[in-house]
This record gives structure tokens, sequence and C-alpha cells, in this order.
């Protein structure tokens, strides 16, 4: 619970960081990118019931422009690039 309200509290103060980001600036292993994943996902849910919202600008690829209707992408199915812009979070 705890790291959904950090989450929270970062993308308030800074919008539109990366799932890695907010594991850098809340120093915790990039193994832990995952649960951070999860919380993102849990922390929507309690931005919704606030009234507010998490919105996600969809990773995209860097060299056909391809977008991605999930969280987490490594691989264009279009051009095959693995060069992924990865998925930023925003409060509204
Ligand atoms: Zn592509």
């Amino acid at each position: 619970m705890a790291l959904i309200e950090d989450i929270i509290n970062l993308l308030e103060s800074q919008s539109g960081l990366t799932a890695k980001e907010i594991c850098a600036i809340l120093k915790l292993e990039p193994e832990r990118e995952k649960d951070v994943y999860s919380a993102l996902i849990k922390a929507a849910k309690v931005l919704r019931r606030k009234g507010r919202r998490l919105v996600m600008q969809p990773p995209r690829c860097k060299k056909c422009g391809f977008e991605f209707d999930k969280v987490k992408a490594t691989r264009c199915p279009k051009c095959k690039s693995e060069w992924i812009e990865d998925a930023r979070f925003f409060v509204d």
C-alpha cells in the first residue's frame, strides 16, 4: 500500500514518468519495476475513488511509431524493433 501512495505523491508533483524513472526516484531495485507496474494499476483505482485519473501514454515504437495497447512492451509487432519508448504516467 505504501508503494501505491508513494507513486501517487510522486506523480502529483512530477507528472509523465516511466516505471523505470519511478523506480529510480523511489530508490527501488530495478527488479522491482514489475511491482511499480502493478502498484500503478492499483493507484489508478485509488485515484478514481478520489475523482481523479491516472493517465497512461502507452509505449511506442521509436522506429515506426507503432502505439501499443498494453502497459509494458519489449518488441514492436509491426517492424520487430526493440527500440521502445516506455509508457509514461500522468495524474489528471
Ligand atoms: Zn515498430
